[in-house]
């Protein structure tokens, strides 16, 4: 037997494991000590790699290519030679006749790697010409990369994983780590048992409520309010840092101005909190020596998510809390690499490492590495994920390469977004199962999963881990660079690499933000945080030192901006405000969990809805029965989960079950600034299935 090192390929929090391989067979993962999980796991970590062993538990491995030569037809199982001839010859067809936006592309933030990520928005921008190609990101921590970059400079998390345990005070706002990153969770354990005082904001009892000192249950929907009201009493009672605001921000006028009808007192109807909770957190947070704001996927899936994430920013910067160890803000991005997407210009507006496409000079530069003319290069920002179904409902967009990614399954709004699709020409799914989106492609192309190769994740603090292979594929299948590879070549632009090493050489070479990462200093140090601009610099384990921001003045950007109500607020018709949540035992749309012996055991179908006892007394609902749930968009039926711990008036449901696909029901209205859609909050009903 030999043991592997590699980097979970679930969330964000980048816990280094071992594969034990017996022959080319995974047997079991064992915890490694890495920069995050200091030789520890979660469960996923222990017992997510058994889809490799095509379970078939929930869905078949794909093992072959496939067509489908006519709309309605079947798939067909093909030559590769004859997958990539049709693909390439459709994507050229297109491109001619309705010109390069027309073509839509996806990155991965999951078991890929960043150099995958990389070749595909190269093919986007260098071969289509075009730059359309988004991630999932624009569903989760969109607004955290859009505030924090107009803000602070980066959109990132300021410090590093293993600093959260050092603060002195936590604020975790719209943040469940416990189920969503179970090895950032012990970090904030850690915090705990270290001192530090611990405010969570949720409307839920979350797991961090049960240590917090002051849990604030807000009202769904009501974020900018809460933040509004923590900066104005930073400001009234004077618990603000005047000397830094002073010397490293700006703006402060204007965030007064915008501030001041949001005294605690003044919003109560709003948050449902009283005055004496927003006043005594924000005691809390500015008398400690050192705080950091961490936050989730609460914060960032409304349709006012930007302006929440700015407004969290500025809490740090009238504290002070920036540019040093232990303070801070935190995103904690979802998937492993989702950070890694972002890095890699896996973005509509960004080249990798950040620089406009917008920008004539970058644009210059990377059309001559690249060998192309640079006034071919697309000058305009591209279509975003989330605007696909609109645009192809307009005719605007005829062709979508997915590549790891399982919108049927994971966007709000799914009958829009099956509209979208079924108004598409061409769909090209790239994957590894077959998912809910590999069902309607026109072509099926099927490539290595994590465990079948290596290469380089970003994970949520900004770090660089390296991954290797562990065992060899057992189909017809190839690494997903290959196909983009052969795909571009068909195309008439020859791509060629013959390693993970030379892609990433190449990034580097094109990204300052990113070149001193080496694979050998990954290699030796195991955990490289970016920026790295220099072949001897060690990496940054937390941002703005100095109180340098990354802005056009280097000053940190006060922000504040009136609440806006949630698009849909719940009426007579649709009485519960529904919320979308995670769950420990299964990861994103499930594809890989669902095909985990030991993780599927763990729930099954249809799933749950959460409810507050007083809601289920009040529609006759019982403890694990059978219910319907429907919004103005659809109807699912569900499982109802009675429980004390959630706020009345409000249910919350995991999207990624197949049966009871909660985003059947969400809308998508989407923040103005990310495209990020409202999937934390649309108005339902929830009515009981009478036992059979
Ligand atoms: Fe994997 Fe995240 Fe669990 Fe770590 S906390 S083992 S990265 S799922």
């Amino acid at each position: 037997m030999k043991k592997i090192t590699s980097v979970c390929p679930y969330c964000g929090a980048g816990c280094k494991l071992k594969l034990v391989v017996d022959g080319n067979k995974i047997v079991r993962a064992e915890a490694a000590p890495g920069a995050t999980n200091e030789n520890q796991l979660c469960l996923k970590g222990y017992y997510g790699w058994d889809f490799l062993n095509d379970t078939r538990l929930l869905t078949p491995r794909l093992t072959q290519p496939m067509i489908r030569y006519e709309k309605g037809g079947k798939l067909q199982p093909v030559s590769w030679e004859e997958a990539i001839r049709y693909t390439a010859k459709r994507l050229a067809q297109i491109k001619a006749e309705h010109g390069p936006r027309a073509i839509m592309t996806t990155g991965s933030s999951r078991g890929t790697g960043n150099e995958t990520n990389y070749v595909m928005q190269k093919f986007a921008r260098a071969v289509i010409n075009t730059n359309n190609v988004d991630c999932c990101a624009r569903v989760c921590h969109g607004p955290s990369v859009a505030g924090l970059q107009a803000t602070l400079g980066n959109g990132a998390m300021s410090n590093a994983i293993s600093d959260i345990e050092n603060s002195k005070c936590l604020l975790v706002f719209g943040y469940n780590c416990a189920d969503s990153h179970p090895i950032v969770a012990r970090r904030v354990l850690k915090a705990k048992q270290n001192g530090a005082k611990i405010i969570v904001c949720d409307p839920r009892k979350i797991e961090t409520a049960r240590i917090a000192d002051q849990h604030l249950q807000l009202k769904n929907g009501s974020n900018m309010a809460l933040v509004n009201a923590f900066g104005y009493v930073l400001l009234e009672e004077e618990l603000y840092d005047k000397e830094y605001v002073a010397r490293y921000t700006e703006g402060l006028e204007a965030y007064r101005e915008a501030v001041k009808a949001y005294a605690p007192e003044a919003v109560a109807h709003l948050t449902g909190l009283s005055a004496q909770q927003i006043r005594q957190a924000m005691r809390t947070y500015a008398a400690a020596p050192s705080a950091t704001i961490m936050w989730g996927m609460g914060v960032t899936q409304f349709g006012q998510a930007v302006d929440v994430v700015k407004g969290l920013a500025s809490l740090a910067l009238l504290t002070g809390n920036l540019g040093r160890e232990h303070v801070g803000v935190g995103p904690v991005r979802g998937q492993n690499n989702v950070q890694g997407a972002c890095d890699m210009g896996v973005l509509p507006d960004f080249f990798p490492g950040y620089q406009k496409v917008t920008d004539p000079q970058a644009r210059e530069k990377f059309a001559r590495a690249w060998g192309i003319d640079p006034a071919a290069m697309d000058n305009q920002t591209g279509v975003r994920i989330t605007e696909v179904p609109h645009l192809a409902l307009q005719g605007k967009v005829k062709a979508y390469y997915i590549m790891g990614e399982d919108p049927l399954q994971t966007e709000a709004d799914l009958g829009l977004v099956r509209e979208g699709f079924a108004a598409l020409d061409f769909v090209v799914v790239q994957d590894i199962f077959m998912t809910k989106t590999a069902e309607v492609a026109d072509v099926l192309l099927p490539a290595t999963a994590w465990g079948e190769h290596g290469g380089v994740f970003t994970c949520a603090d900004r770090g660089f881990q390296r991954f290797e292979k562990a065992v060899e594929p057992q189909y017809d299948v190839k690494r997903d660079w290959e196909i983009i590879s052969l795909i571009a070549s068909e195309m008439g632009y020859p791509m060629h690499y013959d390693s993970n090493q030379q892609i990433w050489d190449e990034m580097r070479e094109l990204c300052p933000l990113f070149y001193g990462v080496t694979y050998e200093k990954m290699g030796d140090m195991g955990h490289v945080q970016w920026p790295c601009p220099t072949l001897d610099h060690p990496g940054t384990p937390y941002l703005y030192h100095d109180n340098r921001f990354a802005t056009p003045s280097g000053k940190g950007q006060l922000f504040a901006a009136p609440w806006r109500a949630p698009a849909e607020r719940p009426d007579s018709d649709y009485p519960l405000v529904l919320c979308t949540v995670r769950e420990v035992g299964h990861y994103s749309c499930r594809s890989m969990t669902g095909n985990c012996a030991a993780l599927q055991t763990l729930a099954d179908e249809p799933g749950f809805v959460q409810m507050h006892p007083q809601d289920a007394e009040m529609l006759g609902v019982r403890d694990s029965q059978l219910v319907w749930v429907s919004s103005r968009r659809g109807r699912v039926i569900s499982r109802a989960e009675v429980n004390e711990r959630i706020n009345p008036g409000a249910v919350y449901m995991t999207y990624q079950w197949w049966i009871g696909a909660c985003n059947e029901l969400t809308q998508d209205n989407l923040d103005p600034i990310s495209g990020t859609p409202e999937t934390k909050y649309c108005a339902v009903k929830v009515e009981a299935i009478a036992d059979q």
